[in-house]
């Protein structure tokens, strides 16, 4: 087996730069035709976290989301454009609010496309798929190129996790907290709703303690495009300097055989690798803990090495975004702010990543300090 990327440089989110580089990166892996047919329906997918506007970096770029859309419509697609943000929850009028500040909604007006909520499901194997799959030929995922707190990488195979919809996210996060079995219902979801094309947005990438607002940008100016969302993984596993196999959603996927995780039989049209030349991307607090303890002490340490999510006041607007994500229920508001039950606590990151303040960090155990982690 073996799978195909493009990597296409862009300086910036010029709408005519993006168009030229998303053309170009799909015709060199034989053109839009060759994975999607003329006059379909297409879902495309963006990833949209949170009510932000494009300058921070959280959302997938409208510019990009406008390149695929002309893209499509040279063939004539009915397209659909929607996702299922973290912020959801019950409140089914916030997803307007993160289609509308994150420059989505403008750009579907400006393009004429129906813009959709994942408001109907299916059950699809263990999950309530959104109905908008069933209704279209194909689907389309815009990832954003970012670092995850729990997962290592947020790209191709985890922008479908916003595939399920409403609050059966949190309910997913609660019954699979372990990150190997997180991993594995990522992967679950994928090979029911394999992408015909994925094109992943790290124009503007992000590391650091990403997905959201306490990630750090990273000017990265590329496009990356393929259908094989295991590959480009991969290839963004390497880009950010860690084996693709760390990334336990790849590796899963690499052994069912859902994709290709070997850099050597992924063939990279464009840029190479070696010609990005990019510096190692800061990873998230949790995972470089994980990569500093030796593994023959990580399961003794593991009971005493913790990161946990810690409130920071000063910037808390009291919006109970985290409380409504938590899975476990660990969060109520105090006279000072959020605090936190660490008892039921599951260390999954979900309030983080939807607290649109950066009142929420990473902290780690004291334990983790003193032997200097
Ligand atoms: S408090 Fe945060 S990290 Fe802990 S379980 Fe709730 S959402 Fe997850
Ligand atoms: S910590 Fe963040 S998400 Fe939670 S209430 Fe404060 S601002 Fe909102």
């Amino acid at each position: 087996m073996s799978s195909q990327v493009s990597i296409i440089k862009c300086a910036s989110y010029n709408p005519v730069l993006v168009e030229v580089a998303l053309r170009k990166a799909i015709n060199a892996i034989g053109g839009i035709t060759h994975y999607v047919k003329s006059q379909s329906k297409v879902l495309v997918k963006p990833n949209l976290l949170m009510a932000k506007p494009p300058e921070c970096g959280i959302d997938t770029h409208p510019e990009v989301l406008r390149a695929v859309i002309r893209v499509l419509k040279d063939i004539n697609c009915h397209i659909f454009v929607g996702d299922s943000p973290s912020v959801w929850g019950n409140e089914i009028e916030n997803v307007d609010e993160v289609y509308r500040r994150s420059g989505i909604t403008d750009v579907c007006g400006q393009e004429k496309v129906e813009l959709v909520k994942f408001d109907k499901r299916r059950m699809r194997a263990k999950f309530p798929l959104t109905t908008w799959l069933d209704h279209c030929d194909y689907l389309i995922s815009i990832p954003k190129f970012k670092t995850h707190e729990l997962t290592l990488l947020t790209g191709a195979i985890k922008n479908l996790f916003g595939l399920v919809s409403g609050t059966f996210k949190t309910e997913l996060h609660k019954n699979y907290f372990q990150l190997e079995d997180f991993s594995r219902i990522l992967v679950d979801i994928y090979a029911e709703a394999k992408p015909a094309l994925t094109i992943v947005d790290g124009i503007v990438a992000m590391e650091g303690d990403g997905p959201a607002t306490s990630g750090k940008l990273r000017d990265l100016g590329i496009l990356l495009v393929g259908d094989d969302c295991v590959a480009l993984d991969s290839i963004m596993a390497k880009i950010m300097g860690v084996e693709p196999l760390d990334v336990l959603s790849t590796k899963e996927a690499a052994r069912r055989g859902l994709g290709v995780a070997d850099i050597n039989d992924i063939k990279i049209c464009g840029e190479t690798l070696k010609g990005l030349n990019t510096r190692p991307f800061l990873l998230p607090c949790a995972s470089r803990l994980q990569r500093r303890i030796p593994q023959p002490i990580i399961k003794l340490a593991k009971l005493l090495i913790k990161y946990y999510p810690h409130p920071v006041p000063k910037n808390c607007t009291r919006c109970t975004a985290c409380i409504k994500i938590c899975p476990g229920n660990c969060i109520s508001m105090a006279k000072q702010g959020i605090v936190f039950n660490y008892r039921k606590c599951i260390s999954c990151f979900c309030c983080q990543e939807a607290c649109p303040a950066k009142a929420i960090r990473v902290k780690k155990s004291l334990f983790a300090k003193i032997i200097g982690l």
